[in-house]
């Protein structure tokens, strides 16, 4: 039998791997297996293409390219300025942006380089004007002094982590928090949902320089109009990360108000969740930000990795075919039919439902902990992660919330009569699982009680489930 060229190239490369080191060849084959078992509904994963994925592997990765495209501190970067203009030029007019900065190594970097162009515009500038020198260098001790103190004393407004915000919009945890002074809007404790005119106050009181949108476990749209309105009302930059939704963006499933890319100054992305492309970072900003955005490397970033920057050309392109606008809104309806289906067995949902990719369960429904149904759901094959909900009596460790999302199973094909099987299948788990006890008899938050027997039946239906949706049909690794 003769094999297609994807199982042949990924065949070639796992012999070649294991000519060298076979424990890494063999885990590389276990993943995939373990992929193509479980029932994902990580919100933040997805499967990228075989083109993606081999445009990763191969001698890219050696290349050293400080600088941008044509400007490089290294010799010989003719190609890795090919693979990065055409990332940035397919970024550019899949969201409409007049510059995409594409070398940010995940979304914690590009945060992080959207924060430092943020700062080097507001504060930076102004104070080299002011002492009427070019760069840094030429400030005198005292100024320098003087800038690096403002540099660390200014302020951002962004949602709560509880609400659905992340670690890096200003948590004490993440350098963000460190760098920042920062305050949080949470969302309305009746509906779960973002209460603007809430927003408008604190941003009133607190004057931010920086206005941050977006979220890792909200599962509703945001008014990103409303939301610039404010930023301007106060004088702020409106800086939006769109690392979850980026796919409903440039599927066009999210238009107009709700499509950040015209409304916020700076926009930041990752390229792996519902974009589907390989791990990685991306910024997007008009002209003004454009370079201040370029020096993220080395503000922020180590030297690009062209790589990753290649596979990203190739999943962009992949993002602006018309199949890919089909494929978000599969994900929206996907998450809906889920929500639907959790509803009507009786699940408590914040906010009542989805209109992304995403749903958050309120455990405490079945009264169990974030940290107990998402181990239960494991032992029966469904992957998810556990997830604060908007005053999480929990905290962010034990939580009271599932967090679940459709980009990857609606990759398998997956659709709605699916996914109300896995609500089914998720309600039959959660309903039957009781919270267990600490060796003294005190109740644990994390310790549970399911019957083996049922996990088990559930994990044979969930891959049953999955028999008709093989993923990477095309690979057979033999
Ligand atoms: N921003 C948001 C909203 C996210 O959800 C995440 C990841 O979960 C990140 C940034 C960080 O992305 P990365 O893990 O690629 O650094």
């Amino acid at each position: 039998m003769s094999l297609n060229a994807e199982s042949t190239a990924f065949r070639s490369a796992l012999e070649v791997i294991r000519a060298v080191e076979p424990r890494v060849a063999d885990a590389i084959g276990a993943e995939l297996a373990d992929q193509r078992e479980s029932l994902k509904l990580i919100a933040s994963e997805n499967y990228a293409s075989p083109a993606t994925l081999l445009a990763m592997g191969n001698w890219f990765s050696d290349k050293y390219a400080e600088g941008t495209i044509g400007r490089r501190f290294y010799a010989g970067c003719q190609n890795v300025d090919t693979v990065e203009a055409l990332a940035a030029d397919h970024a550019k007019e899949l969201f409409g942006a007049a510059h995409a900065y594409v070398q940010p190594h995940s979304g914690i970097d590009a945060n992080l380089v959207a924060f430092w162009a943020i700062l080097a515009d507001r504060v930076e500038s102004p104070a080299l004007r002011k002492a009427q020198v070019r760069q840094v260098n030429d400030l005198t001790e005292a100024d320098w002094f003087a800038l690096r103190r403002e540099l660390g004393n200014q302020r951002m407004l962004g949602m709560s982590l509880d609400a659905g915000g992340h670690l890096t919009h200003g948590f004490r945890p993440n350098i963000s928090g460190k760098m920042f002074d920062q305050r949080s809007y949470g969302t309305d404790p009746a509906t779960g949902l973002v209460d603007y005119d809430k927003v408008a106050e604190a941003a009133r009181e607190f004057k931010p320089l920086i206005l941050v949108a977006g979220y890792s476990a909200y599962p509703r749209k945001v008014n990103f109009r409303i939301m610039r309105e404010i930023a301007d009302s106060v004088g702020a930059t409106f800086m939006v990360d769109m690392a979850h939704f980026a796919g409903l963006v440039a599927g066009k499933v999210f238009t107009g108000d709700f499509d950040p890319v015209p409304h916020a100054h700076i926009v930041t992305t990752t390229t792996h969740k519902s974009l589907r492309g390989p791990r990685g970072g991306m910024v997007l900003c008009g002209p003004e930000l454009a370079d201040q955005v370029d020096r993220g490397c080395p503000m922020v970033l180590g030297g690009p990795l062209p790589h990753v920057m290649a596979a990203k050309a190739v999943a962009l392109a992949e993002a602006r075919r018309p199949d890919f606008a089909d494929y978000a809104q599969r994900i929206v309806d996907n998450a809906q039919a889920l929500a639907e289906g959790l509803l009507r067995r009786g699940a408590k949902l914040v906010t009542g439902g989805t209109d992304n990719h995403l749903v958050l369960i309120d455990v405490s429904g079945y009264g169990l902990t974030g940290r107990q149904a998402e181990q239960a759901l494991l032992d029966s094959g469904i992957v998810t992660n556990r997830n604060a909900v908007p005053q999480d009596p929990n905290g962010a460790w034990y939580t009271s919330g599932i967090r679940i999302g459709t980009p990857a199973l609606t990759t398998r094909g997956l659709g709605a009569s699916e996914m109300d099987t896995t609500a089914e299948l998720m309600h039959t788990v959660l309903s039957q699982t009781t919270p267990g006890a600490n060796a003294d008899g005190t109740p644990s938050k994390a310790k549970y009680v399911l019957d083996p027997a049922l996990a088990e039946t559930v994990s044979k239906q969930a891959s049953d489930l999955l028999s008709s949706f093989p993923l990477y049909p095309s690979v057979d690794l033999g």
